[in-house]
């Protein structure tokens, strides 16, 4: 007993285009010099933006401990205020320490090279994410968060 579902199918499609396998070419698109560029002009000005970030974060935070002239409630809000800038900052600075360390990579000629595996990231992520310092596996073993 046979339930072919469509009669009207004169193609007979019985597979279709095959997409890419994922992952099959990461590793063999090199990056170009002008790929370097591109990554170093986003690493500088993700690090300005992220320098601006923090001074200004730093600003907020200082004008608040000076204002004293608070009730008591106004100093709760001010604390929750406090320790968002706290860690707003500590992510901040966090990526900042990572656009560094990948300019420094850079400029060593090891950018876009996985610091785990020592195989290259790949020409996409590493314009994706310059700042990234594992391959997808890694990071993906590693178990990482967001921000990759
Ligand atoms: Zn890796």
């Amino acid at each position: 007993m046979r339930d072919r579902g469509r009669d009207g199918d004169p193609e007979g499609r019985t597979h279709r285009e095959v997409r890419r396998m994922n992952g099959a070419e990461t590793s063999e698109s090199p990056l170009r010099p002008g790929d370097l560029e591109e990554a170093a002009d986003r690493l500088s000005e993700q690090a300005d933006r992220l320098r601006s970030q923090l001074a200004r974060n730093e600003e907020t935070a200082s004008a608040l401990r000076a204002d004293c002239d608070l009730d008591a409630a106004d100093t709760g809000a001010k604390a929750v205020t406090l320790r968002e800038l706290h860690s707003r900052a500590e992510t901040d600075a966090a990526l900042l320490e990572r656009t560094l360390a990948a300019l420094d990579r850079l400029r060593g000629g090891s950018f876009g090279i996985c610091t785990r595996c020592g195989r290259p990231q790949g020409r996409e992520r590493a314009l994706a994410l310059p700042h990234a310092e594992l391959c997808v596996g890694c990071a993906g073993a590693r178990g990482a968060g967001p921000g990759g």
